[in-house]
């Protein structure tokens, strides 16, 4: 059984749709959140996760969307979009956010979008945050996203007993064995890359090689961009889009 990972799809379907495409075959889709905010397609995103067997977690924009975070929580770009996202979002892709849940279990994986201690809003962006969320994490391996950032936080535990964590950062294209330590493992985003590279990022989990796959892909910027100007949201969320930050 193969798993697609994304995260961070943030209604940007042209690079959903360049994943699709790029991805080899998989059985199923794990999405960890943030389908929307930002980007132009809120409902086309999400009809096209819709087409494939996946199961999805709630990302903070996605509650926000929702109304279950405040706006003013968010930087006013982001708050913009989310204004916009509100309006535009249609009934089916709104019943679709309000019935997902903000953490899932599968024998060795949790899912969440932020972190398992604060699965909507924590961003584990240092070593120091994923060692406090080990001792929250109850299988080996977790999946976040949040960060937009693709990254391995690997727990290391020393002969006196005590642990660390290293930050791993992830090899393209090269098959990760999972080794018999705990991770946590972050996809980078499908929608708003901010590793300054502009192209879309996944992973593949093969579940009978026991491997992970991170991959790169391009998609064509400018559509996402065009499409943003032309509906008014933030031009400054456009213009990241090119430089992958
Ligand atoms: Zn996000």
């Amino acid at each position: 059984m193969r798993y697609l990972v994304l995260s961070d799809i943030h209604a940007n379907l042209a690079a959903f749709q360049a994943v699709l495409e790029d991805a080899p075959p998989f059985d199923k889709i794990w999405c960890i959140g943030d389908l929307v905010g930002y980007g132009p397609d809120p409902s086309e995103c999400v009809a096209l996760l819709r087409e494939y067997d996946h199961d999805c977690v709630a990302g903070n924009h996605d509650w926000a969307t929702l109304g279950r975070i405040d706006t003013d929580d968010f930087n006013p770009d982001a708050r913009r979009a989310l204004e916009w996202t509100r309006e535009h979002l249609d009934a089916a892709g709104r019943a679709y956010l309000e019935q997902l849940p903000s953490a899932l279990h599968f024998n060795d994986f949790t899912i969440v979008h932020g972190s398992p201690r604060q699965p909507i809003w924590e961003y584990i962006l240092y070593a120091g945050v994923a060692a406090n969320n080990f001792a929250h994490l109850q299988t080996p391996y977790c999946l976040v996203g949040h960060t937009h950032t693709p990254v391995i936080f690997q727990e290391v535990t020393h002969n006196n007993g005590t642990a660390s964590v290293a930050t791993l950062s992830p090899e393209y294209d090269e098959p990760l064995p999972l080794p018999a330590v705990r991770l946590i493992i972050n996809p980078g985003s499908v929608g708003q890359p901010r590793n300054h590279d502009p192209r879309a990022s996944y992973v593949i989990f093969d579940a009978d090689e026991r491997t992970i796959l991170y991959r790169r892909v391009e998609y064509p910027v400018e559509i996402t961009q065009q499409r943003m100007y032309q509906l008014g949201l933030p031009m400054r969320l456009a213009a990241r889009l090119s430089n992958g930050w």
